[in-house]
């Protein structure tokens, strides 16, 4: 299979880019030099679809593959999604697919649970923002293998409450631990270890 590409030049898109690694880069602790992800815009769905070899639903705009992302075209947004455009959206889409790559870099390539994958995504984007806060946490833990929509609900919010109420170096020692973790079991033993208490509804309701 064949795909053509070219190189762009948005200024928007740079912009967005530049200040998106440079504010991972602090956060993630990465100084970012040499081999940055490269970011690749998509022109539509049915490209999208034969990059992922699958129909992808319409609220799928971006991905990554190895450290490099892949999003929608800003031309097409609202032709090939779900989703509004906006200037400000389409920053913080940017930002999203480039924390999955600094993800990827410091968990030696390991993106599950799937709730500490998107929700930290969603949480450094700021697409929390726009989302209702969920009263009481009751399904980000159904998304450890499993992806799908339902996991943008909660893991915005879990991943925010962990980082403010129990600092980023923490949340970082658990994304960095995943390189040993093969299970759910063992992420749990990992996340026991590192906050000092069991990850499950009853605890994390009452931080
Ligand atoms: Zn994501």
């Amino acid at each position: 299979m064949a795909f053509s590409i070219q190189n762009v030049n948005d200024k928007k898109i740079e912009k967005d880019y530049e200040k998106a690694m440079t504010e991972l880069d602090d956060f993630f602790e990465l100084n970012w030099i040499v081999n940055k992800p490269r970011a690749f815009l998509v022109k539509d769905r049915q490209t999208i679809d034969k990059l992922l070899g699958k129909k992808t639903e319409d609220w799928v705009v971006g991905f990554v593959n190895k450290a490099d992302v892949y999003i929608l075209d800003k031309d097409n947004y609202e032709k090939e999604s779900c989703h509004k455009y906006s200037d400000e959206e389409y920053s913080k889409t940017i930002k999203h697919e480039l924390t999955h790559s600094f993800f990827q870099v410091i968990s030696g390539f390991k993106n599950k649970p799937d709730w500490l994958w998107e929700g930290i995504a969603i949480y450094l984007s700021e697409q929390y923002k726009t989302k209702n806060k969920p009263k009481k946490f009751s399904e980000f833990l159904d998304y450890y293998e499993k992806g799908g929509s339902g996991v943008y609900k909660e893991a915005g919010f879990i991943v925010k409450l962990l980082v403010e109420k129990f600092g980023k170096e923490r949340i970082l020692k658990l994304i960095r631990a995943l390189k040993d973790v093969n299970s759910k079991k063992e992420f749990e033993e990992k996340f026991r270890r590192i906050y000092g208490f069991e990850l499950n509804y009853k605890n994390i309701n009452k931080v």
